[in-house]
């Protein structure tokens, strides 16, 4: 679907998958004025197709339309994308163990033009692709490189958003963890306050209940999260969202009272922490049940296993 300053949103149409055309000029391609989403749909034993709180990918993606100077897509042409992705073809969503079809909505500026402006002519699209277990051989803890070197996103920036250009930004750090034998790269805000990783969020348990994720004006706002959090809400655990130091969270482990650290995300759903690695040191994560019983109720939401006591699912067919 495509937008233009004069005609609103206008021609949505479904076209066999292949290259775009663009300009060599359009804004996309010098200034990254883009955004996405990640979502995924689900096949339930009835055969029938679920997304999961696509409101919130609807909602994501106009909070970050704004922040791109974009042109918010209504939350009813969001839904009709999904909808009419999966009519084309029901068989494009697979059945079985952690299977799924991952949905990839963006938009980005097609204006061309050489000057530093918000584009005028922009289009919206939706490709997807089926998605297998993320990790093969069941769920394993993974080691993570703090960066001290590279922020992926400052103060009044556009960390809140899901654009291209944070990703751009911690393209670089993910190679060095890798470099260091690690999986994932943890960021931290200026205050030295833990955001999160590349793609996903963080989470602590604490040996007392508590469950406490990092809040900051520059982290992406995980949906994955949001629902774990209050899974552990309904289990009658205390949430909090709250700024944590690095500090708190090495010394937290060192003392025992973080029983447990986790990351979270659409992709991985979520995955134990099993080592927090930085220049000349190597702090091994405690491994507790909480993360994994957590991941094993919201994948039966989603797959229809368990009741979606929310209303979390919207039906696709
Ligand atoms: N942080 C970042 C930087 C991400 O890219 C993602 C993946 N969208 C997340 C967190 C987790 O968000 P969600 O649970 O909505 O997938």
């Amino acid at each position: 679907i495509c937008w233009s300053e004069n005609g609103g949103w206008h021609r949505p149409r479904v076209q066999p998958y292949g290259p775009i055309t663009l300009d060599p000029a359009a804004a996309v391609l010098h200034y990254g004025q883009e955004i996405f989403e990640g979502i995924k749909a689900y096949r339930h034993a009835d055969g029938s197709v679920h997304t999961f709180r696509p409101d919130r990918n609807a909602a994501r993606l106009q909070r970050s339309a704004r922040r791109l100077a974009l042109p918010e897509l209504p939350t009813e042409y969001f839904l009709q994308s999904l909808r009419e992705l999966i009519a084309l073809d029901g068989d494009w969503v697979p059945s079985g163990e952690d299977q799924s079809l991952y949905l990839r909505p963006f938009m980005f500026a097609k204006e061309a033009f050489l000057g530093v402006r918000p584009a005028k002519k922009v289009a919206y699209y939706l490709i997807a692709s089926p998605a297998g277990a993320y990790f093969s051989g069941g769920v394993k803890p993974v080691r993570i490189w703090l960066s001290e070197n590279y922020a992926r996103a400052g103060k009044g920036g556009t960390g809140a958003a899901k654009t291209g250009g944070n990703y751009a930004s911690s393209l670089l750090p993910q190679a060095e963890a890798y470099d260091k034998g690690c999986d994932q790269v943890v960021f931290l805000d200026q205050h030295r306050n833990v955001e999160e990783l590349g793609g996903m969020n963080v989470v602590f348990v604490f040996k007392d209940g508590r469950v406490v994720t990092p809040a900051s004006e520059s982290i992406l706002e995980g949906i994955t999260r949001d629902s774990l959090l209050q899974l552990a809400e309904d289990r009658g655990l205390t949430v909090e969202r709250r700024p944590v130091s690095l500090d708190e969270w090495r010394q937290g482990v060192a003392s025992g009272d973080i029983v447990e650290v986790f990351a979270c995300g659409t992709a991985a759903v979520v995955t134990p922490i099993g080592a927090l690695v930085g220049e000349g040191f190597e702090d091994e994560q405690p491994i507790g049940e909480l993360a994994l019983s957590l991941r094993e109720e919201l994948t039966d939401i989603q797959y229809g296993r368990r009741e979606d006591k929310h209303g979390w699912l919207l039906r696709l067919s």
